[in-house]
């Protein structure tokens, strides 16, 4: 059954072939040992993030706010991408793929080679300074002392969108102008409550495109949006999609 919605989903690629994106969430770097927000074991669980990760309380208190940050940030950038990252990469470099729009801010897509990355949140391999905005690798800069503070001695903050932030204005354009092109969207790892994220598959169905998902658990686009639902993690079905799209184009 899984084997043939796989061939099915495989020939809705390829014939959307240079007009396929995907969107992605916190489940498609669960395999990568990322814990997701809402899954059990997730960070919400641990963290309040209203208290760690909320703009106005990184502001009042910003070193208790990088104390909890690190324990966060410094599994997150040591983190590796998993076959679902790379079979996504494989799918550009085919020519397939055009674009990936993600909720993630770990930076493991770009790691695994695709090179059209609209982040929705930020990137947290990044910091950026809240009084001259100039921008630095997390690796680059000093955290012996918190918080720490840019040559202009303003504070640096992760570059992801914090709760209380808006989405970047170039990310959000830039979603719906791909979410509106592509032919084929792929879901991946996303729970779908998260707006305007949420909104994307809704918006290419709208413009006539095939929406696929992967994902272990239904989600609200199930039903509604999706054309095909794939059950599995995202490291398992993506590179049987990938092995799939092969067999078929070669
Ligand atoms: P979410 O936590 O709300 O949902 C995760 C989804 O992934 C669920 O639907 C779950 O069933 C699915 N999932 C779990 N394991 C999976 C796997 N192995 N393969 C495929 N799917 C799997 O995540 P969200 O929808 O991305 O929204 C939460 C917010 O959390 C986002 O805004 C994002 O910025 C942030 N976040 C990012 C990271 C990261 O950068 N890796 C990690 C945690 C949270």
């Amino acid at each position: 059954m899984i084997d043939n919605t796989i061939k099915d989903v495989a020939r809705e690629i390829v014939s959307a072939t240079t007009k396929v994106v995907a969107l992605t969430g916190a489940g498609i770097s669960a395999e990568s040992g990322i814990p997701t927000f809402r899954d059990k074991g997730g960070l919400w669980e641990k963290y309040d993030p209203m208290e760690f990760a909320h703009i106005s309380s990184f502001k009042a208190h910003p070193e208790k706010s990088w104390k909890m940050l690190l324990e966060l940030i410094e599994p997150l950038n040591k983190a590796k991408p998993n076959p679902g990252h790379l079979g996504l990469a494989e799918l550009e470099k085919m020519g397939i793929l055009t674009t990936i729009i993600t909720q993630n801010i770990d930076g493991l897509h770009q790691e695994a080679g695709n090179t059209d990355v609209i982040e929705f949140h930020g990137n947290n391999r990044y910091v950026v300074c809240l009084s001259c905005g100039k921008r630095y690798k997390f690796n680059e800069i000093s955290i012996e002392t918190l918080p720490p503070k840019c040559e202009c001695s303003g504070i640096l903050k992760p570059d992801a969108v914090f709760f209380g932030e808006p989405i970047p204005s170039h990310a959000l354009n830039r979603a719906y102008e791909v979410s509106g092109n592509c032919k084929a969207m792929l879901v991946v790892g996303t729970s779908a409550v998260v707006y305007p994220a949420a909104s994307m598959p809704e918006f290419a169905k709208t413009k006539g495109a095939i929406i696929i998902e992967i994902n272990p658990e239904k989600t609200p686009l199930t039903l509604k949006i999706s054309d095909y639902f794939v059950k599995g993690s995202a490291g398992e079905i993506i590179p049987l999609i990938v092995k799939e799209v092969k067999n078929l184009i070669n």
